[in-house]
């Protein structure tokens, strides 16, 4: 990123001088590397914008907009992302119809309610790849498959997944996908929308954009293209996909090693939550029973955990992720996410596993002396 930043200081869009065309090169080829990434067949198809949150209000609202003749429905599950259900709460406050899913106790949704849920005037279906909260993995191949039987738009919002598990567009029918760059390891600040060109009818895909204005993009997101950001994000991805399957393997043993040396401390009292399989290598959920998450992390400043999602933790609310798994109010609040990434070695989950147990068994024993069940 490093020289885009001073040196190579031109604007991508400026076609009058050698500055602006090694900007543009430089962006160009970050489009490529990322759509090699996907899986995408065209590096036209990767619209750069300012994260998963731009990219998935871009497709939601992008393709409402298009299809405003003929459609006004949208379906999703009940345990995405904000970035995806706020957009489709204030859709509905315009007129806009929206259905959510259930998913079963894995946070998994079944692909035959997505078949029985599309009607008539159903615009897109948008299923998360990946859950940030309890790494569900959701059936994306088999969804892919409804949609196209019935011409629906497919959208993923995929910051999760992405660089995380195999991923590819084509095999997975996706219509669209979001990613975002600071979520594997790159800049914060950038992602993109991988937008099909050439919907599965041979129909072309249609957008409308949210941003109007210089007509960057192929006029679907208007405004300077942050050069160094999209540079890094490229780099970032090609990395995370080198490393991707040894990462993946490191974590899913760091992940148990977590949680057997919890469960050896603390007992029977160390439940897990959401699946077993098909699940993010690097992400453990876990409800320490009698234990209230927010009591626990106020005393683990040091250990990076949360309860929800980042975004949202500052929201008291239980998670609507581990509600829609049907788990009780009492184990939702008891619950905690830890994340292992690439800078997460074994020395760290020993020390975190013994600074969580050390806090539980004090939280515990504060609990008991004043008479109060566990
Ligand atoms: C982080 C995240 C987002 C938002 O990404 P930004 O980079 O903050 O825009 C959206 N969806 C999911 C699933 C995420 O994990």
């Amino acid at each position: 990123m490093a020289p885009y930043w001073s040196r190579d200081f031109g604007n991508a869009a400026s076609r009058t001088h050698r500055y602006g065309w090694r900007a543009e090169a430089a962006v160009e080829l970050a489009r490529e590397r990322i759509a090699g990434a996907l899986g995408a067949a065209d590096p036209r198809e990767i619209v750069f914008t300012s994260g998963a949150t731009e990219s998935d209000n871009l497709a939601l609202a992008g393709a409402l907009a298009a299809h405003a003749e003929e459609g006004d429905h949208l379906v999703s599950v009940a345990t995405e992302h904000a970035a995806v259900l706020d957009p489709l709460k204030a859709f509905a406050r315009r007129g806009v119809r929206f259905t959510l899913l259930p998913v079963n106790g894995d946070g998994r949704v079944d692909p035959a309610d997505v078949a029985k849920a599309i009607e008539k005037r159903t615009v897109l279906v948008s299923v998360g790849a990946a859950n940030g909260e309890i790494g569900t993995l959701q059936p994306l191949a088999e969804i892919g498959r409804v949609c196209a039987e019935r011409d629906v738009l497919f959208h993923s919002d995929a910051a999760q997944a992405v660089g995380k598990i195999p991923l590819d567009v084509e095999a997975l029918g996706l219509d669209l996908l979001s990613c975002s760059a600071h979520k594997l390891y790159g800049p914060k600040g950038v992602g993109a929308l991988y937008v099909r060109r050439r919907r599965r009818s041979g129909a072309r895909l249609r957008l409308e954009p949210l941003l109007h204005g210089g007509g960057q993009e192929r006029g679907l997101r208007s405004g300077t293209l942050p050069v160094p950001l999209i540079v890094g994000f490229a780099e970032a991805l090609a990395l995370a996909q080198a490393e991707r399957e040894a990462e993946a393997a490191r974590l899913v043993a760091l992940r148990e090693r977590l949680f057997e040396t919890l469960l050896a401390a603390l007992g029977d009292g160390v439940l897990r939550n959401g699946p077993l399989e098909g699940r993010l290598p690097g992400n453990l959920n876990v409800s320490v029973s009698g234990v209230p998450a927010d009591a626990l992390l106020a005393q683990l400043e040091d250990v990076a955990l949360s309860t929800g999602s980042a975004c949202s933790s500052a929201r008291p609310e239980p998670s609507h992720v581990l509600a829609a798994l049907g788990l009780s109010p009492e184990r939702a609040r008891c619950a905690v996410r830890v994340g292992l990434g690439r800078s997460t070695s074994a020395a760290d989950v020993d020390r975190a596993a013994a600074r969580i147990a050390a806090e539980v068994k004090r939280i515990r024993g504060e609990k008991a002396a004043l008479g109060l069940d566990g």
